[in-house]
Parts: C-alpha cells; structure tokens; sequence
C-alpha cells in the first residue's frame, strides 16, 4: 500500500472520531452519514484549525444536509444525460467520463453526492468498456473529460489504463482530468503519477480550491509536480456561503492560485443539489465579487462566474454589467472604478 493509500485508509469517517472538537453534535454528524458518507482524509484534517470553520464546513456532515426541501438529487439531469452509465454526453463534441465512485475527502456541497461514495455508484470494468465503447462509436467527441469521484483516486495503473484506451481512439483530441486530489491529498501527486500523465498530451487538469487555507507547501509542491510535466491547470471554484462568499478571501485565493501556477477558471454559483441548499449565496453576492476583481487583479487571476443551468443546459456566464447603453453610434458604458466612458460604435463598410 502507497503513503497516499494508508493515508485514505487512516481518514475518519465515523462521528466519534470528531470527539475532540468541543461543542459538536455527534448524533447529528452520525444521521447524516446514514445518508452521505464522510471522509476526511488526516491531511485535510490537519488544515482544520476549529470546528465551523470554512475548511470544516466543506468536509464535516451538517444536519441542514437532511433537512434541504428545496434541492434536486440530480441537479444537472446527469442521469437523464446518461446513454451509458457513468457517461455523461450533454455537449455535441465532449462527455464527461465517471471513472471512479471515491474521492479522498466527500465534499459536503458536492453536485453528485447522490452517488458519490455511496453505493449507488457503480463503476467496475464493464462500465468502463461500455463508456469508451460509446466514445469509440461517436466520431464527434473530440474532448473527454474523465471525473467522478476523483479519477485521482485509481492506482497509476488502473488510471493509465483507461488513458490508454481512450488515446487510442483517434477521434479524441484532447484529454481533461477533474481532480480535487492537488487540495485535499496532494501527496498523491507523486513524481512517477505525473510522469505517466505526461504520456497522454494534450491533457489538461482542472483542479477545485475553494479557501486560500487550502494552499500549503504540499498543494503548491503537487502544481509543481503537474506543470512541470506540462500539463496546463485550471481551477474551479464553487462558490460556498460561509466558506468563501467573500471578496477578500476570493481575491486573496484567486492571486495566490496564480502563484502556484493554476489559472482561475470558473468561479462556479453552488448548484441546486438537495442537502447542499445552506451552501448558496444569492447571484448579486457573486456579481459583487467579480466587480471587485476586475481591474483591480491581473485579468489572469480572474475567473468566469458560471452557473451550471439546471437541468442540463450547459454553463451560462454571469457577468456584471458594465453597459449602459448601445446603439449604431456609440457605446456607452461603466469602467471598472465607476466612471462613465463612450466608445463609437462606428460601423466600417
Ligand atoms: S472531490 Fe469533487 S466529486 Fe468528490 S466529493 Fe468533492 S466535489 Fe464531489
């Protein structure tokens, strides 16, 4: 068993083992984990100064998770998405490729927690040949985007794979990894991982922070280790009440995500998840942000803020609004500090 291995083996995943935290209810924790499972892993678990606080709320069960009226099980109506199990085909040219049901921490705002980790989840050989079957069968899909769970979860082995199989298939052009691992295990980020990863260009990883506290030495070591084997990361962020629903700390996890070389990507509005609903923040909180942003940090640092439409209608951007009107002549609009300012909209024919 590898370091990263015994360190999932080792995460807490019971109530009892939160018995140090003061002024916790146990009972509460145990009946959501009934219902969605916990894990921490102990390097997560390290980062947790006290109990509430933004890394805590991302990881430990909270009894609002039972209590969402409003939430959807499957908010972006993957299943109804599904011509295979695990294979989500929403876009003409890509498909999002459930490759593993485990994660090394359940994240408690998490769009899939219907499934993920739990037993409903289902991926074992025969789902993967299904699914890169239908990839080989749709000449259109150019882009394969492998998710779960975290596909960072499989051995270097079972991971490479499905690389392999999936390379194999000439009509895909580029490769894209959503992992949280970079975060929450980044010692699974080993030399000989990002080595093999290196074979499979063009691939790209798409990591999630969502806290400046989530950038230590071990998480900027596992970028390194990644760019450095040429792979380009972005970063999406969700946006999570009580977590980071706050200008200064985006601004603050934007620049230093920069820093260890992972672009902004999406800053994403929290979907309708059912046990997640506590986790949203109205859209203006959002907007607010981003007109806090721009022009005030490098346009690299800043990202998109996206919703995830409901129901499966593909990432809409939110943008602030900068214009305030547009006509054949001219247009008129707001810079970043608030100043009027006019651009002629001449036309050249
Ligand atoms: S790591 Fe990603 S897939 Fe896993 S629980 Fe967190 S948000 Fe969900």
């Amino acid at each position: 068993m590898t370091s990263w291995q015994k360190l999932i083996k080792n995460s807490i995943s019971h109530h009892d083992q939160l018995s140090r935290f003061p002024g916790i209810d146990q009972k509460e924790i145990a009946e959501v984990c009934r219902i969605y499972p916990m894990r921490v892993n102990p390097y997560y678990m390290e980062l947790i100064q006290q109990s509430g606080d933004p890394l805590w709320r991302q990881a430990i069960p909270d009894i609002r998770e039972l209590l969402d009226q409003t939430g959807l099980d499957d908010p972006l109506d993957e299943e109804n998405l599904s011509p295979v199990p695990n294979l989500v085909h929403k876009y003409p040219d890509r498909v999002l490729f459930l490759v593993s049901s485990q994660c090394s921490m359940y994240c408690r705002f998490c769009t899939r927690k219907r499934k993920v980790g739990r037993k409903e989840m289902v991926i074992d050989d025969k789902t993967i040949a299904a699914g890169l079957a239908y990839i080989q069968k749709n000449k259109e899909i150019r882009e394969v985007l492998l998710s779960g769970g975290d596909p960072l979860m499989l051995t270097d082995v079972q991971l490479e794979k499905i690389l392999q199989a999936v390379r194999r298939i000439n009509t895909v052009e580029v490769i894209r990894i959503g992992t949280r691992i970079p975060c929450t295990l980044p010692m699974r980020v080993t030399r000989k991982l990002a080595s093999m990863l290196k074979k499979y260009h063009p691939l790209y990883i798409n990591t999630h922070f969502n806290h400046p506290a989530e950038i230590t030495p071990e998480s900027t070591l596992a970028c390194s280790r990644l760019a450095d084997a040429g792979i380009p990361l972005a970063c999406q962020t969700v946006l999570l009440k009580g977590v980071n629903d706050d200008k200064l700390i985006i601004q603050e996890l934007m620049c230093k995500l920069l820093q260890i070389r992972v672009k902004p990507y999406y800053l994403f509005q929290a979907d309708l998840t059912r046990g997640a609903d506590h986790f949203r923040t109205p859209v203006e909180t959002g907007l607010e942000i981003m007109r806090y942003l721009i022009g005030r940090i490098s346009g690299m640092a800043v990202p998109t803020y996206a919703l995830d439409a409901p129901g499966g209608g593909g990432k809409i951007p939110l943008t602030p609004d900068y214009i305030s009107s547009l006509d054949e002549n001219s247009l008129e609009f707001l810079t970043y500090q608030g100043t009027p300012c006019s651009y002629p909209n001449s036309r050249h024919e």
